[in-house]
């Protein structure tokens, strides 16, 4: 997939406003202004995009060794189980949801999406 020049001035934008919130607090978002999360946090955030996606594909892949070593025993079943989870979002620390879900998905601005939202063929 390819982006345009827009998404990636969108992109070196909001990378720009996360650096003036570095820790979290209880201030808005840095990056959409919304309250109830920080910048490190929020779905326009794409270093956050890329550590979930390096997450989800190195324990896909080391799921789908298990699946090919083992065979689909009741461990490797288990832990696909888990990963599936975690993806979905219902995974829940404190009060906190984990995985790629518990990203604040970006609004459309002024009638575009700063980001693709295709989704992926698999
Ligand atoms: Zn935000």
């Amino acid at each position: 997939m390819r982006y345009t020049k827009v998404q990636y001035e969108k992109a070196i934008e909001h990378l720009q406003l996360r650096l003036q919130q570095l820790e979290g607090d209880a201030l808005p978002c840095s990056i959409c202004t919304d309250g109830g999360h920080n910048a490190y946090e929020c779905g326009f955030n794409p270093l956050l995009a890329v550590h979930l996606c390096c997450i989800t594909g190195k324990t896909a892949e080391t799921l789908h060794d298990l699946v090919h070593k083992d065979g689909w025993t009741d461990e490797v079943q288990n832990r696909v189980h888990h990963f599936l989870y975690w993806l979905a979002g219902e995974q829940m620390v404190f009060g906190v949801q984990l995985g790629p879900r518990k990203m604040v998905l970006p609004h459309p601005v002024h009638g575009d999406h700063p980001y693709p939202t295709e989704t992926p063929k698999c």
